[in-house]
């Protein structure tokens, strides 16, 4: 746990009080600092108060004497409207923020030359942040990696210089950090996403522009428009930028070129690591993450020796586009975390032959924005609640059968998947939908698959249940 120092002696009111709340609320008390904790539900109050966490209702607080109000990420701070604890610390003037602040400050105050590299974007931020600290890790750099994926941040070690922080940010988080600061800054990539809580896409953008401004090195993906303007508008600010691309050609930055990493310097370009090979890294979408990977592992002095090495033994992260099994040339995919069309496309861009699995409760616009990448699918096997609407887009483009559950449309899919004559066919979940309607969650969904591949007679498994 990393200590709250920089709090001590002070009166601090914490609201929310799910997993990374109360990890917040025990640095902060460990730290020195006195913590008045609540929250809407009295279920997580109790189990709070039963950790020895000092709670109590905000609304009766004396919001004169709190020094900082530290909410947490996932309760409103301005979308669709601002929380009631909000609303009571504005009034009182008194600042609003979050535990990558607690990080933040805490790293300033204790070794501000920790490395500390902080990642955001719309889509890729877990993959980028895993593929970073992985590839650290396997330099044999202490390294600590959480935030938005796997421990919450003020649960991680605390900062010694040689230490390494890898830390995922929400556009949530990024909104209750004023002074983020890393050494290395990634913004991957913008579109509209999480507007209702976030109003426009102007203000979206604006919110992840702060991680990247407040860093030392900002690396930027120049794939879509806003990331562009924001990686120009840093340098006209003097600010050191370094570009990515996974499609175009740069004068100067890193971009992908196939599955070859490129440096390009001045509009000279060099080869500086492959993706040629690696499953866990392919597609399009992989190369961008890949790109601030290394761009970020070089800021903070890897060579491209450790860094390649690092890329070929990354294992990938379970759900996302995961490689499961391989029977002959048919190979079984998991991306049972694409929950909706656009998170379905990448997976559905990766591979020219796929037997595809989709279906389950079914989201807004189906799974029409697909279509370009029709041609791809040999056959559908729709599962769940969506299966009529999905028949119904696929019409005539794509064979497809209405296999109800996942275990009927593995086994079918495994079974014409084996007859099909080129030289890699893949068996390929990706369902474009959320799970609820079969399944408690994603994660259930694709332990589900991973187990139905298994069970079939002759498939080598490809990695193991993480
Ligand atoms: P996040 O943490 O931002 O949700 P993940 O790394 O968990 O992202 O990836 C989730 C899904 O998003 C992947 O299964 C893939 O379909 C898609 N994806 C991953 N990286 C990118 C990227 N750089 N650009 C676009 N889509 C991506």
């Amino acid at each position: 746990m990393i200590p709250a120092t920089s709090f001590q002696g002070k009166r601090v009111a914490l609201f929310g009080l799910g997993g990374s709340g109360i990890a917040t609320a025990r640095a902060l008390a460990e730290g020195g600092a006195d913590v008045l904790a609540w929250d809407d539900n009295p279920e997580s109050v109790a189990r709070a108060a039963a950790e020895g966490i000092s709670t109590g209702d905000l609304r009766g607080a004396d919001w004169a004497g709190v020094a900082s109000f530290v909410l947490s990420p996932g309760v409103p701070l301005t979308h669709p409207k601002p929380h009631w604890t909000v609303e009571l610390a504005r009034g009182a003037g008194v600042e609003i923020i979050g535990d990558i602040e607690l990080f933040a400050r805490e790293r300033l105050a204790t070794a501000p030359t920790a490395p500390f590299i902080a990642i955001t974007g719309t889509n890729g931020k877990s993959t980028t942040t895993a593929l970073t600290a992985h590839i650290l890790q396997s330099a044999g750099r202490d390294t600590q990696m959480g935030g938005n994926i796997g421990r919450a941040v003020m649960t991680l070690d605390a900062p010694r210089p040689d230490r390494h922080y890898v830390v995922e940010c929400s556009s949530y988080q990024i909104d209750l950090a004023p002074s983020i600061n890393p050494t290395a800054g990634v913004l991957l990539n913008l579109t509209p996403d999480h507007l209702d809580r976030h109003g426009t896409m102007q203000h979206y953008a604006s919110i992840k522009e702060r991680l990247v401004a407040g860093s030392d090195t900002a690396i930027i993906g120049v794939d879509d428009i806003y990331c562009a303007q924001i990686a120009d508008r840093l340098e006209r600010a003097g600010k050191e930028v370094v570009r990515i691309s996974k499609r175009l050609p740069l004068t100067d930055g890193y971009f992908a070129d196939g599955s070859d990493l490129m440096e390009a310097i001045d509009g000279r370009y060099s080869r500086i690591a492959f993706l040629e090979g690696i499953g866990s890294l392919r597609g399009q979408h992989n190369a961008q993450n890949a790109l601030a990977a290394v761009a970020a592992c070089l800021k903070v002095g890897l060579d491209l020796g450790e860094i390649q090495a690092g890329l070929e033994s990354f294992p990938g992260l379970a759900h996302r586009m995961e490689q499961v099994g391989r029977k002959g040339h048919v190979l079984f995919v998991n991306d049972s975390k694409a929950t909706n069309a656009d998170a379905a496309a990448p997976a559905l861009s990766s591979f020219p032959r796929i037997y595809w699995i989709a279906g389950g409760l079914p989201k807004e616009g189906g799974i029409e924005p697909l279509r370009s990448l029709f041609p791809r699918i040999a056959k559908a096997y729709l599962i769940g609640e969506a299966a009529p609407a999905f028949s119904a887009t696929l019409g005539e483009a794509v064979p497809y059968e209405i296999s109800g559950t996942l275990a009927a449309a593995v086994e079918h899919a495994a079974e014409d998947a084996a007859r099909d004559d080129t030289s890699e066919a893949v068996v390929l979940l990706s369902p474009a939908c959320a799970s609820f309607d079969q399944f408690k969650n994603f994660e259930i969904r694709g332990e589900a698959f991973r187990q139905a591949v298994n069970a079939i007679d002759g498939v080598s498994a490809i990695g193991g249940a993480r």
